[in-house]
């Protein structure tokens, strides 16, 4: 009986776990950011095809369980992956990170997609980015009153009302604290990540009483079996191959 995993990555959890898999199993990258060098396991990049090509490939590969362990907001691939699985007859797990929660205190606004957050940052003038690259192909809209500082993994020269930071967490309050002051922060933009390593702004935010604009998580499809930490996600694979090893 084929044990064969294919994880889906992209997140530091699909990092710690692919860091767990044996050779014989394949950790899958879309090619944006790095591609680790140092993992036993096998590593792709580039997509499939969409869900036709990754149930190709599944086939063709002989994976027996598919581990979406990708970001909460990367919902086509998360799609595609149900979906291919249904076709292929193959299992999928998901490690589906638990969303912040708003604490007493926060000043959280709800939004969906890039006009929503437009719109609502429109009464402030100093907006910090914290959902990735997407700002960057908006930097001719930056309006009259605005000056955006963005955060994202990539590094770009901005322009006169548009610094971008390349940085990749885990962030600490301090070191947010020292941002949110230096760069005069009157509103941060945040997609509801869940996980600890980029929560500091969060609590910083509502420290200094400042509101964010919060993007709404897309919705996601049901999977076989669905953890909620990386720590759960390792065990029942562990399990998974040890099971399928001694079958
Ligand atoms: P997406 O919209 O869900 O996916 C777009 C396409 O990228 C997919 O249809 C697939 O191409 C390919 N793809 C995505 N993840 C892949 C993977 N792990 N292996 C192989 N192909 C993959 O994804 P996205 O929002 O652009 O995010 C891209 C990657 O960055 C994801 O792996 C995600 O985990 C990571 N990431 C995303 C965010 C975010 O906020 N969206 C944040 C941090 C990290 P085909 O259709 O050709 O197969």
């Amino acid at each position: 009986m084929t044990t064969r995993i294919l994880l889906l990555g992209g997140t530091g959890d699909a990092l710690s776990i692919a860091r767990t898999l044996g050779p014989q199993h394949v950790y899958s990258l879309a090619g944006l950011g790095r591609v680790p060098a140092d993992l036993a396991c096998a590593v792709r990049v580039g997509g499939f095809g969409g869900a036709e090509g990754l149930a190709r490939f599944l086939a063709d590969e002989n994976i027996a369980l598919v581990f979406d362990a990708t970001h909460p907001y990367a919902a086509q691939i998360s799609a595609n992956a149900a979906r291919a699985c249904e076709v292929a007859q193959v299992q999928y797990w998901a490690l589906r990170r638990a969303p912040w929660q708003p604490q007493p205190g926060d000043d959280w606004r709800m939004v969906s997609g890039w006009g929503g957050v437009v719109e609502a940052i429109m009464p402030f003038s100093r907006p910090l980015f914290t959902l990735g690259r997407e700002p960057l192909a908006h930097l001719n809209e930056v309006p009259e009153h605005q000056h955006w500082t963005i955060r994202c993994l990539e590094a770009h020269p901005g322009h006169a009302r548009a610094r971008v930071i390349d940085a990749r967490g885990p962030f600490t309050s301090e070191g947010e604290r020292a941002l949110f002051t230096e760069a005069r922060i009157d509103v941060v933009v945040s997609k509801n990540s869940g996980g600890a390593a980029t929560e500091a702004k969060l609590a910083v935010a509502r420290e200094m009483g400042l509101p964010v604009v919060m993007m709404q998580r897309p919705p996601l499809p049901d999977a076989q079996r669905e953890f909620a930490s990386v720590q759960e996600a390792i065990g029942a694979l562990d399990d998974y191959i040890k099971r399928s090893f001694h079958a």
